[in-house]
């Protein structure tokens, strides 16, 4: 296999800057892996070959010509298809939007181009970011790098695939409910959900917005680190990005964990939870113990509500947010209609999928007069007490320590016929979107059928480098095997 291929976006980035390596030879490498590899995996919806390798001559020419490169300089990356790049069709991996070629660039890709980046695709989706293994792709199924017959997760099945394959060193996914960091487990990788407010959505296809964030998948700490500084910051275009927001994340381990104190929320390890994972969650919290934290049972007792709230809040946000794919100004637009309400029905019925219709109709119905107060209003409720679990908790330790899922990479099939299974699958990712603070899994073993198992580890809003910093020293004693 190509060395090329195997290099950190750290490493590339470092030899691309100082002439060392060449961004076109780079992109060229990653460009003949993914003919290799994605027939059998299918992560990407996009390759964009011609771009990717007319911007690293760009990059190498800017080198030649004396000047500073940025931060990513010649980093292939790879771009969940639900967020803008200009130019190139977005789809969300929807039928509604096929044909929808981008009018701009999403705020965060304008600065991944600023730090030089190389944008080297479009990855696979669940349809509007809605699932867990993307079988709910209108397109095709991506697989597991790690084992074809079980699903990367979802909905960044795609950006997930894309990284452990080695067909791109980094890619970006967002979160709504799980949806980078369960991939992220399924695949063996680093999947940061930042605080919400920390990343621009500028230019992300809304699904839920109060709950929605981007965020890096890597295949090492340091890596997600590199990304999450490229694209980090408060933005003007994005009303609820914050001030506060940083900029700059080093994703450096510890020297010693003594100081700390790590929950592990009880709730998170009941029944139902594969015995494989517990051991190895243990493990990795064991770890941490013997460099010096200290390692508490704490409850966050209203996770038991987290999955209900979730389902309420999350489809009312995207019954309203869908309302604009109507036939009229996006992708899809039915023939035929004798009139305008004709027309939506008849585009929003062929255009969109079983489970976006299931969310769209449970949303309606929660917002609806006369269910609103009984739904809707409740769920706000039940995610207040979420949120304020959280806040109680964080008084008495400094992180959580958790499963990111209750089993590994399940099989295709295996759940797709019972939606409440599949919701089940995200049952330790939601409550902190629901809470809006940082959280991020990390690689900490792997099952007897050798596939990967991830470390959930959650921190207070806006400590999304102190969480990374953890994850780091993690990384380091479980010297996680990549992908050949
Ligand atoms: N799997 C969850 C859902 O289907 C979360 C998705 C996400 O985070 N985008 O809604």
């Amino acid at each position: 296999m190509n060395h090329l291929t195997s290099l950190s976006a750290a490493q590339i980035a470092k030899n691309v800057s100082d002439g060392s390596l060449k961004a076109e030879e780079v992109a060229t490498a990653h460009l003949s892996r993914i003919k290799s590899e994605d027939s059998k995996v299918k992560a990407f919806i996009a390759v964009l070959e011609e771009h990717a390798l007319k911007v690293a001559r760009q990059i190498d020419s800017k080198r030649a010509q004396g000047k500073k490169l940025g931060k990513l300089a010649g980093v292939p990356i790879a771009i969940k298809d639900n967020i803008l790049v200009k130019g190139v069709e977005t789809t969300c991996a929807s039928k509604i939007l096929k044909g929808f070629m981008a009018p701009y660039d999403a705020s965060i890709i304008a600065k991944l181009k600023e730090e030089d980046a190389v944008i080297i695709g479009k990855t696979n989706l669940d349809e509007f970011a809605m699932g867990s293994s993307n079988e709910n792709s209108a397109f095709f199924k991506t697989k597991n790098p790690w084992n074809l017959d079980a699903v990367p997760g979802g909905s960044s099945g795609g950006s997930a695939a894309a990284v452990a394959a080695k067909m791109a060193p980094l890619s970006l996914g967002s979160d709504t409910g799980g949806s980078i960091r369960q991939p992220a487990a399924f695949c063996g990788l680093v999947g940061l959900k930042p605080t919400y407010g920390q990343v621009s959505r500028y230019g992300l296809i809304a699904f839920a917005s109060s709950l929605d964030q981007i965020g890096p998948m890597a295949r090492s700490v340091e890596d997600a680190a590199l990304l999450l500084s490229s694209i980090a910051g408060h933005d003007l275009k994005d009303s609820t990005s914050s001030p506060q927001a940083a900029t700059h994340f080093s994703g450096a381990p510890l020297e010693s964990a003594r100081g700390l104190r790590i929950g592990m929320p009880r709730e998170y390890f009941a029944e139902g939870l594969d015995p494989e994972i517990r051991k190895s969650v243990w493990n990795a919290v064991n770890f941490l113990k013997t460099i010096g934290a200290e390692v508490k049972d704490v409850s966050l007792p209203h996770t038991a509500y987290a999955v209900a709230t979730y389902y309420i809040i999350a489809p009312s946000e995207a019954a309203s947010n869908l309302a604009r794919f109507d036939g009229v100004r996006y992708g899809h637009h039915a023939q035929d209609a004798r009139s305008l309400s004709e027309l939506y029905e008849k585009t929003r019925g062929e255009g969109f999928g079983p489970e976006v219709k299931r969310r769209i109709m449970l949303g309606t119905y929660a917002l609806s007069s006369g269910y609103y107060d009984a739904y809707y209003n409740q769920a706000q409720k039940a995610r207040t007490l979420i949120a304020q679990d959280f806040e109680n908790v964080f008084k008495e330790v400094d992180f959580l320590a958790t499963p990111t899922t209750p089993t590994a990479a399940f099989k295709f099939g295996e759940k797709s016929s019972d939606p409440v299974a599949m919701y089940l699958s995200d049952i330790f990712t939601i409550p902190s979107n629901l809470a809006g603070n940082a959280s991020l899994s990390v690689p900490c073993g792997l099952t007897k059928d050798h596939l990967p198992i991830g470390l959930q580890l959650i921190a207070p809003a806006f400590q999304d480098e102190k969480l990374l910093a953890l994850a780091a020293t993690v990384e380091k004693a479980v010297n996680f095997p990549q992908l050949n």
